[in-house]
């Protein structure tokens, strides 16, 4: 586990984006996408070691980081990491003290919480402990959450532990149910891309004919990319659809301008897809 000690900035247009980490952690790849195997790396170790997989025993990076989105004069947080609800990390990071450094007017001034999903690491901080109560960690604050992506928290028992993230600030009225391809701000919307969860979405930046994408977990590492059906099929709810997505997104994107902002991408987290024989190779 490497403490953080940078953040990662980008501008892309009129629109700035900041990325504030939680943590790095280094996993057997299998424990997320069971199907990995030593021969699914090979070919592309050449690009993937050292940032996203280690070079001394392969393990997968994965990071946990949050991006602040400038826009329009708002500011947007998009996922909130694990935070400490019942599931601590090893050390209090003091992630919500870094975001407040990272964000101009600190975390009073953000004006929207957007959660790519509601799996536990993209909730964790959306609310926090004070004097043994659970408050919003963005006191000023809406929370966007795809509708269809709260219907499915109602009906998959995983979720149920997830409920102090999200169901006190239902409560609150500080929700905002969004459809999947809701606009932010002139230049910020969502786009639906489902499989990891039925209403998993990235978000699109697109400002002065530059634009950028955040990926959410439709995938966890550039890796998905060189190798599409490569599913994290552990947690995705549908990774026959997750695959789709992934191609879909790939054809979209490849050999553009786009910048990929992989959400759990570990630095240098941003780069482009550039087309390879297998799907494409994430070019940082
Ligand atoms: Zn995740």
């Amino acid at each position: 586990m490497v403490a953080p000690t940078w953040n990662l900035q980008w501008t892309i247009g009129n629109v700035r984006v900041t990325r504030v980490e939680e943590v790095v952690t280094y996993i057997d790849a299998t424990a997320l996408m069971p199907s990995f195997t030593p021969e699914t790396l090979a070919p592309h170790r050449d690009w993937l070691v050292p940032h996203f997989f280690s070079d001394r025993n392969d393990k997968m990076a994965l990071s946990i980081h949050s991006f602040v989105v400038e826009s329009d004069g708002m500011v947007i947080v998009v996922d909130t990491c694990v935070g400490e609800q019942d599931r601590p990390l090893p050390n209090d990071l003091g992630f919500p003290d870094r975001l407040d450094t990272a964000i101009d007017g600190g975390l009073s001034a953000v004006d929207m919480v957007l959660c790519t999903h509601l799996h536990f690491d993209h909730v964790g901080w959306n609310l926090r402990a004070v004097n043994g109560q659970y408050v919003p960690t963005f006191p000023n604050a809406r929370y966007l959450f795809a509708r269809t992506e709260v219907e499915h928290t109602r009906t998959d028992d995983h979720m149920e532990v997830l409920a102090p993230s999200i169901d006190p600030l239902i409560t609150a009225g500080l929700v905002d149910l969004v459809e999947t391809d809701h606009q932010l701000t002139e230049d910020v919307r969502l786009i639906p891309t489902p499989g990891h969860t039925p209403g998993h979405v990235s978000v699109l930046i697109e400002s002065n004919a530059a634009s950028a994408l955040i990926t959410g977990d439709m995938t966890h590492t550039p890796l998905q990319f060189a190798v599409p059906e490569l599913a994290a099929s552990a947690f995705d709810t549908d990774s026959a659809l997750s695959t789709q997505t992934r191609r879909d997104i790939i054809e979209r994107f490849v050999d553009t301008d786009t910048l990929v902002l992989g959400t759990h991408f570990a630095p240098p987290t941003g780069g482009h897809l550039r087309r390879s024989l297998t799907g494409a190779r994430f070019d940082t």
